[in-house]
């Protein structure tokens, strides 16, 4: 069975101090829960920080995004290797925000999967419709084309650490979360793509994970559905209370 996952992307929010206490916080309440899959996504400057708090507890390290090359001239930028480096075990991949406001294409998104997986790290591959796309009925080819490009290239055996969010674009950080059917009507798509590019056993054994508004008021629904396996999360991460609440999900 596909062990859940909890994820919190911090985005760009947290002093080193600031996000040392959130994830002091974490571990001491989730210090023996190994039911779920705990993972959280601060900024670069507080990884190392943030890894040693983390040091002996379930939790896992996350990056928000990565650069697709080992190392040389690419100012300003990270690489996979790095981040394993600094304590990371995943990385957030294409997350929405970085497809509109830095215009990554599902190419880059690709190289930034493939180079991860190089590095020994687990992507966690974000993809997700707009609004306007939604409402033009183009969900189902945006979703294909998302995964398709962002997966090409793999094998199957690489599959076993890739992790996929769902994150519909007009639910993230507005409080509208997608219904637990639509969730799991997308959630049930993905899965069928993953059939389709690799094989039964990929898809059944890789976990999809929603993300959009997460919070403790919806988080049991969603987690009830067949394909919903964890939630990516960004503003009810930021709060040891909520986020403990979601790490411990009781499915409705
Ligand atoms: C996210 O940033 O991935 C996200 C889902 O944000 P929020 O939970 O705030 O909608």
């Amino acid at each position: 069975m596909r062990k859940p996952m909890i994820a919190g992307n911090w985005k760009l929010n947290k002093t080193i101090a600031e996000a040392c206490e959130l994830s002091s916080d974490l571990s001491k309440c989730l210090a023996n829960f190994e039911e779920v899959d705990i993972v959280i996504a601060p900024v670069f400057t507080s990884l190392t920080a943030v890894a040693a708090t983390i040091k002996n507890t379930p939790i896992k390290l996350a990056a928000q995004n990565c650069y697709p090359e080992e190392s040389g001239a690419f100012t300003g930028e990270v690489s996979p290797l790095m981040l394993k480096d600094a304590g990371c075990e995943y990385v957030i991949i294409g997350h929405s925000e970085r497809r509109q406001l830095l215009e990554e294409t599902d190419s880059f998104i690709n190289q930034k999967m493939i180079k991860t997986l190089e590095a020994g790290l687990k992507p966690i591959l974000c993809i997700g419709e707009t609004l306007q796309e939604r409402e033009n009925d183009e969900m189902l080819n945006v979703l294909a084309t998302q995964i398709k490009g962002g997966l090409a290239n793999l094998s199957a055996t690489q599959m076993s650490d890739v992790v996929i969010a769902y994150e519909p674009v007009w639910a993230i950080g507005t409080g509208k979360t997608a219904t637990d059917e639509q969730a799991q009507e997308a959630h049930s798509f993905i899965r069928g793509l993953l059939q389709g590019m690799f094989t039964q056993e990929v898809a059944f054994a890789t976990r999809i994970l929603y993300g959009g508004s997460v919070k403790p008021t919806n988080v049991d629904g969603l987690m009830a559905q067949a394909d919903i396996d964890g939630a990516l999360v960004g503003g009810a991460s930021l709060k040891a209370e909520d986020f403990i609440r979601l790490v411990r999900f009781e499915k409705a």
